[in-house]
């Protein structure tokens, strides 16, 4: 029912955007199954997520059958610790998240969450258990109190303001005109990359799901906002599996492994210290981001972009 409030040219523009990019996928299959191919086996049972571990057992991938885009990847990220991606732009990073939301299926190999394979589990408990923090967060033209209880359409209004509060969002939202009946999206007050951020996060914080996957911005924003979302995003993925997409070397310091990308394959692991010590590419993209200090722009005022 929710999903007759979507206009319908937003369907087009959203699924272009989602192809593209890892953005709000788990909005994305509730309003296109029928476009994916992507199919439950039979009666598929449920993913019965106890702790919420995740492991990548030799997977390989390809969009085309003509370029490998992954390569005999492997990983296990225990029940509450936090694996970071990084690497060059194209080495692979989002497609192991899509690949875990089962947006695409894996070519060879295996993907298990708390040991059950995710290509016999219904695709819907999967999406269930993972939460998505995406770089660019879509907003339905609705109220802002829409937009976060989204996440879990039976959550009381206090849970979805507890909710935003978590995400730092709360006194924003009261400084709107109509506060949490605010219209936002294309056609109501526009939020600023940094506020729509939070929703996402704010939404996660509701949904409360036991993964979290974290797409890190690429555009820098100012350093206050940038700390009040970081630790938004810690308190979202406290306790949490959680996946990041990173970006800034900065916000993975404490990951409890990082896997460093170069097409398609895992040139480097371990932890920030020891690919410090390494001296190898990890080694070199710290030195390079911590040399080059760009400009941050203002990411609060005024809102500019959906
Ligand atoms: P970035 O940091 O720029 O997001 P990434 O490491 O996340 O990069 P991916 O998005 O995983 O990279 O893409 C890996 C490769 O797969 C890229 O070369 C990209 O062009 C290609 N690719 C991504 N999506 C598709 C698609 N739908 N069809 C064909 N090729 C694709």
């Amino acid at each position: 029912i929710l999903q007759l409030y979507v206009p319908l040219n937003w369907f087009g523009t959203y699924y272009r955007a989602i192809q593209k990019n890892f953005v709000d996928m788990e909005n994305m299959f509730d309003l296109l199954q029928e476009t994916c191919d992507v199919i439950d086996i039979p009666q598929a049972p449920m993913l019965c997520v106890a702790q919420g571990a995740v492991e990548f057992r030799n997977v390989s991938f390809s969009y085309t059958p003509e370029r490998a885009i992954l390569k005999n990847i492997s990983f296990t990220v225990p029940a509450g610790k936090t694996l970071a991606l990084v690497g060059q732009s194209g080495a692979g990073k989002s497609t192991i998240i899509r690949l875990l939301f089962r947006f695409y299926d894996v070519e060879s190999g295996d993907i298990f969450i708390d040991n059950q394979n995710i290509k016999t589990v219904s695709q819907a408990s999967l999406r269930q258990a993972i939460g998505v923090v995406p770089q660019d967060t879509v907003l339905f033209n609705n109220s802002i109190k829409f937009n976060i209880q989204y996440a879990r359409i039976n959550a009381s209004e206090e849970e979805v303001k507890e909710a935003a509060t978590s995400a730092d969002i709360h006194e924003r939202i009261l400084s709107f005109p109509d506060g949490y009946d605010t219209q936002v999206g294309e056609r109501g007050l526009k939020l600023s990359g940094g506020e729509k951020q939070r929703v996402a996060i704010a939404r996660t914080l509701l949904k409360a799901p036991q993964i979290v996957l974290l797409d890190e911005a690429t555009s820098a924003l100012d350093t206050k906002t940038e700390r009040n979302i970081q630790s938004a995003l810690n308190r979202v993925c406290a306790s949490r599996t959680t996946i990041i997409v990173a970006h800034r070397l900065s916000t993975i310091i404490h990951a409890d492994e990082i896997l460093v990308m170069h097409a398609g394959e895992i040139v480097e692991r371990g932890r920030h210290e020891e690919l410090l010590d390494r001296n190898g590419v990890y080694a070199s993209m710290w030195i390079q981001q911590n040399t080059k200090q760009s400009e941050p722009s203002s990411d609060e005022s005024p809102p500019s972009s959906t």
